[in-house]
Order: structure tokens, then sequence, then C-alpha cells
């Protein structure tokens, strides 16, 4: 037995799955999952030492690498001064300064301690402002598992099979329509029909929980429309693509300002971190201030604003994502082309730092039924091939790869260099 093996069998035990978050059990790919004793930069290294290049990235945030010396000095600096308060310190607003003004259509956030509450948070906010209860998502978007958000999901629950979770209430989720990703026509006629009954619509800007799909054009600028003509709050879900794909998010990058927007992951460098923040107008209903109401024993956590901030500095430097982006290009490129030559489909897509591998015939993939109808037997033996190479890509065919600044090029090609040997075998 491997050393990951006994670990998660002990684990087993005692945690329900042996996890703490379904896709970390390997469920979606089968074998047992990698225990990780460490990670520096673009490796992690497991409990037997074996390196990894890591294209997971805690599933986003490490944008700048892991344990990046800056980050860690904040992070040992301010937790020397106590780790928790329960009260104001002036990081949140430097925090919260920041997040406005690198994302323009956020004048007010509120932080919290997960991009689940954030979500949710969002939802009731849209929901006491507004004074009406039904929201708009998107097959094979993921937004965190609160109640309202856990009907036709990505991620995990696309991969476990279970995309609309048994206890959710029906009453819960009769009040959730779900309408198909870049289908306009079908957002146009909903809204016709009830738009005045639906309090926001909440979207993966890119939607990287059913792999990664881009926005078609006209997609996210139709959102806006009818969000405008029926003062429907429009949500973008920017805890995976905030500072990801764009210095000013997905929303600087396509150009279109929603009204609330949630974040998560890079904003807290590693740390369990979340936020929600849009327009004064609207943000001004929250507790204390107006009656919706929402709070956080950890919410605004030192230690947690201290690495987020660093994070937030460190790839506010110039040309961090164009330098990003090209190496995410590259890599993705470099793969469907190995892949390509070995005779196997593939189609990728790629913004940012974000990227997408389809195991397909079809040369261009923007619908979740496409997603669904890549060959995922092709997708897990990659995967366990790569795994053996010292190569870890998400374990699951519905998540979206990452790239960190701490990737070389001398990685990328590495990277690419074992796909074709893992594509000869197939
Ligand atoms: N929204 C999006 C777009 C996400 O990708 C995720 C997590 N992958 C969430 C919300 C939920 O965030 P968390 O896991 O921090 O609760």
């Amino acid at each position: 037995m491997t050393e990951s093996a006994i670990l998660f069998s002990e684990a087993k035990k005692f945690i329900p799955g042996g996890v703490n978050s379904p896709v970390r059990s390997f469920s979606g790919v089968g074998g047992t999952p990698v225990y990780i004793d460490h990670a520096k930069g673009a490796y992690l290294y497991d409990s037997e030492g074996k390196q990894y290049t890591d294209y997971v990235g805690s599933w986003g945030p490490m944008i700048v690498g892991h344990a990046h010396q800056d980050v860690l000095d904040v992070v040992n600096e301010t937790a020397a001064k106590g780790l928790s308060f329960g009260a104001p310190t002036e990081l949140e607003t430097l925090m919260a300064k920041k997040i406005c003004k690198l994302v323009p259509s956020i004048e007010q956030v509120r932080m919290v301690s997960s991009g689940t509450e954030a979500t949710m948070s969002a939802i009731r906010l849209a929901r006491g402002y507004t004074g009406r209860n039904k929201i708009v998502k998107f097959e094979g978007c993921y937004h965190g598992h609160s109640d309202s958000l856990l009907v036709k999901a990505g991620s995990g629950a696309l991969t476990l099979g279970v995309p609309s979770s048994p206890g959710v209430p029906a009453a819960v989720a009769a009040d959730t329509i779900t309408l198909t990703y870049n289908d306009s026509d079908s957002v146009k006629q909903t809204f016709a029909q009830i738009g005045e009954q639906i309090a926001a619509i909440i979207v993966e800007p890119v939607a990287g929980n059913m792999n990664c799909i881009l926005p078609v054009p006209g997609f996210l600028e139709t959102l806006r429309e009818v969000c405008d003509q029926y003062e429907t709050v429009l949500i973008f879900d920017e805890v995976m693509t905030g500072f990801r794909v764009d210095k000013h998010c997905a929303q600087g990058l396509y150009n279109i300002k929603p009204d609330l927007t949630t974040l998560g992951k890079i904003i807290g460098g590693g740390m369990p971190v979340g936020a929600f923040g849009g327009a004064h107008k609207i943000m001004s209903s929250l507790a204390p201030v107006g009656s919706v109401y929402q709070a956080g024993t950890l919410s605004g956590n030192p230690v947690a604003m201290a690495a987020g901030y660093k994070t937030l500095e460190l790839l506010s430097a110039a040309n961090f994502h164009q330098h990003l982006a090209e190496k995410t290009r590259l890599l993705a490129e470099g793969i469907q082309a190995k892949a390509i030559a070995a005779g196997i489909g593939m189609s990728i897509n790629v913004v940012g730092g974000m990227f997408g591998l389809f195991f397909s015939q079809d040369d261009h993939i923007s619908s979740f039924a496409q997603v669904m109808r890549c060959d995922q037997e092709l997708f897990k033996q990659f995967f366990h091939g790569m795994l053996n190479e010292g190569f870890y890509l998400a374990p699951s065919a519905f998540e979206a790869g990452f790239v960190s600044s701490a990737h070389s090029d001398a990685d990328i090609t590495a990277t690419i260099a074992a796909a074709e040997r893992v594509f000869n075998q197939l």
C-alpha cells in the first residue's frame, strides 16, 4: 500500500468518504487521492516526497504559486499579533479599498469566509432588495452549496452525479429557475413571461465548474439588458474568475458591469475567504445599515485579509495577467497538438490563467450539452497517466485547470512532453 492509501483508509473511518470536500476523494476518476505533505511554487509534494507540477492550485487561489515568501511573511507577521478579534481592524478597510479599486462595479464590499457564503448572501441581498423570490441560474454553473443554488449544479455535484441534492426542500428549489448557459433566447423568453418576479440572475461569467466554457458574444450583454429592463439584480459569481482571468476580473475582460459580484479563492491567497460587493445603493440594504441580515464570527479575519491583500498586490504587477495568459495558452495548445498527433480528438478553451481540455471531436465547445458528450473514460486514463508522470490535474472532467505565475516555461514544456507520452499509451 502507498502512504496515501494508508492515510486514506484511516481517514475514511473518521471523515465521510475520507475527505472534507467530495471531489478530493478522486470519485470522479477512481483510485486513491494523493495526500499532500507540502507545496512550493508550482509543485506539490506528497507524503512519500514525490513531486507533482500542480494545475489545480487549491482550486484557484494559488495564482502566485504555493508558499510565496511575501505571502508567508505577512501571514506570519499578522498571526503574531493575534489570530482573530471579532472587532474591526484596519486591514479590512485596506482590503475593501483594494477590491473597490480593482473592480469598478464594486463600491462597497462585505467579507465572508467562503465562496458559498458569498453567493448565498448575495442571493439573500438581491431578494431583500427587490422584494422578489425567484432567481435564475444556469445548468452546470456551480455557486457553492447553499440550498437555493444547489439545483442542476456543476463541479463536484456534477462529478458525483447529484447535480440537485437530496435535502434541498422542493419549495426552495422551486424558486430557482435553471436555464441553459450561453442561450440568450431562453433568457429573453423567461423574462418576457415572468421577469417581474425574478430577483436575480446569478452566472459564472466564464463557467469553470463544467470544465471551462467561455461566454459566447452577446450572452453576458443579454443578461445585462434583461436585468436593466426588469430591474433584476445581475450577480456575477467571480469566486473562480475574479483576478484569475484579468486584474479587473471577468467583468473587466468582457466589459460588462454586474450589480453584485461574488469573490473568493484568490482574494484569500489560500486562506478561507469570500466576499460580495456592488453598488452602494444595493449594499446599503445590508445590516447594520439596512435590514437584510448577514454576519460572521471570522468574517474579515486578519490573517486571511493579510494573505489576500498581499496576493492582490502581487497580481497587480505590470503584465502579470498577460504573462499568465500566454503561458496558459501555450500549455493548452501544446497538449492539444500532442493529442491530435496521437489521433485523439481534443478541443481546448483558454482565458487568462484558466483552461479546459475536452476529449471531443467538436472544434469548439461552448455548451453544457457538449461537455456532457466528452469522453470521460479517456479523460480518466489521461488523468492517471499524468499523475503517474508527476503532473497533478483536477481529478474531474468537469473542472477548469489553473496555471500560476510560479509555473516556468520549463514546467510547461515538461507538461506537454509528459502529455505526449501519455497520449501515445492511450
Ligand atoms: N462559486 C464558484 C464559481 C465556485 O467555483 C465555487 C467553488 N469552486 C464557489 C462558488 C463556492 O466556493 P467555496 O468552495 O469557497 O464555498
